[in-house]
Parts: C-alpha cells; sequence; structure tokens
C-alpha cells in the first residue's frame, strides 16, 4: 500500500480544479497495488480553486523549520495550511503503516524534486514540498511521479 498525490489519479483537487496532473503510468499502478489519494493542500483546509501558492524562497524544510512562508499569488500566507496538510497526510501514513509516498513533481506540498522559488515567475529550485519534507522526516520513502 502507498500514499499518492491524488492530483496523479486524477482527482481534481489542483488549484485551478482540473484533471490536468493525471498520470498515466501511476493510475496503471492501480492494477497491481493499492494506492491511497491524499491531497494536503485540501487537508489543510484549502478551497479547490484555489490561488496558486509558493514556498518563499526555499524549500519544505525551511518551511518546517520555520525559516521559510508559502504565500499565495495574491500575498496571503498560506504557511499553516501547508503545515496542516502534511500533518494530516502522515497521520494518513501512520494509520496504515505505508512507508511509501508517490509524490506530485515541483508541487510546494507534495514536490521530491524541485519547487518553484516564490517569484510566481516559473523559476524552479531544488527542493522538497512541506508534506514530502515531513513524510521522509518521519522514515517513509518518496518517489517522485517520474521515477514510476
Ligand atoms: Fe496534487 Fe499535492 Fe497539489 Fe494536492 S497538494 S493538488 S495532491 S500536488
Amino acid at each position: 500500500m502507498k500514499l499518492v498525490s491524488a492530483c496523479l489519479l486524477g482527482i481534481r483537487c489542483t488549484w485551478d480544479g482540473k484533471d490536468r496532473c493525471k498520470n498515466r503510468r501511476v493510475i496503471e499502478l492501480l492494477k497491481r497495488e493499492i494506492l491511497i489519494p491524499v491531497c494536503p493542500e485540501q487537508l489543510g483546509g484549502l478551497k479547490t480553486p484555489r490561488i496558486p501558492q509558493e514556498i518563499q524562497k526555499g524549500s519544505g524544510d525551511d518551511v518546517l523549520d520555520g525559516k521559510s512562508r508559502v504565500k499565495n499569488k495574491a500575498g496571503e500566507d498560506v504557511t499553516a495550511e501547508f503545515i496542516r496538510g502534511a500533518k494530516e497526510a502522515l497521520k494518513i501514513a501512520k494509520q496504515y503503516n505505508i512507508k511509501e509516498f508517490i509524490a506530485k513533481s515541483k508541487s510546494p506540498s507534495c514536490s521530491s524534486d524541485f519547487v518553484y522559488d516564490g517569484s510566481f515567475s516559473r523559476k524552479l529550485i531544488k527542493g522538497d514540498g512541506v508534506t514530502t519534507a515531513l513524510l521522509k522526516r518521519n522514515g517513509i520513502k518518496v518517489i517522485s511521479e517520474n521515477e514510476i
């Protein structure tokens, strides 16, 4: 059993409420494995659709350590919702004794490779999203959708 970013299965939980993050290879996995979908941003209380959000000049680890904030494009601080969503995803992983998470790339919550730099200009920096950082700190292996 694995945890998976819900949007990779085509669930319309992305910021714009569309299913554009659907990943065919991840959906194929459903034939062989039990995948539990989680959307940390929704679990944290953010609505769908929502204004796009980016970590401000940092990674998910920086957010967990209080060194960076998450803001949406309108300048509103959504750090608390991101941390709450990460904790909820971890709670689900622990509940089902799940040890792996399949992660949406480039997401400020779920990414395990790159995140946008906070300038909302499509500039990427290396780093994990907030949920991935928390899951890794708790011994959960995180696999990018690009590694499937
Ligand atoms: Fe997908 Fe994760 Fe963003 Fe939710 S928080 S839309 S699961 S990438």
